[in-house]
């Protein structure tokens, strides 16, 4: 794992499979298709504040006012918007775009 400096955010988040995306692969193309039926999963993602080594994907969210961008690594799931609530309560989380 990194050093990076990273901010926490809950925000929903596509269900990502492989980096072929839903173009390129049968399994990504079905969970897009999910997403669009249920919507994106709320996820606990890591979002770093420094450029990194690899080319990863890049997420934005509004930090203190301010649309900060950044590569982030999902790094938990919830069920449920309850779930991502009490998550977020109990670990002092912002939660963006609902
Ligand atoms: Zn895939």
């Amino acid at each position: 794992m990194s050093e990076r400096e990273f901010l926490r955010v809950i925000k929903r988040m596509p269900r990502i499979h492989c980096a072929r995306g839903p173009k390129g692969c049968r399994k990504c193309s079905e969970l897009e298709a999910l997403d669009n039926k249920e919507g994106m999963q709320l996820s606990l993602i890591h979002v770093y504040l420094s450029p990194g080594v690899y080319t990863s994907p890049i997420t934005d969210f509004i930090f203190n006012g301010e649309r900060v961008y950044g590569e982030y690594d999902v790094i938990k799931r919830f069920k449920d918007v309850i779930e991502a609530k009490e998550y977020a309560e109990n670990n002092n989380i912002k939660i963006t775009f609902f």
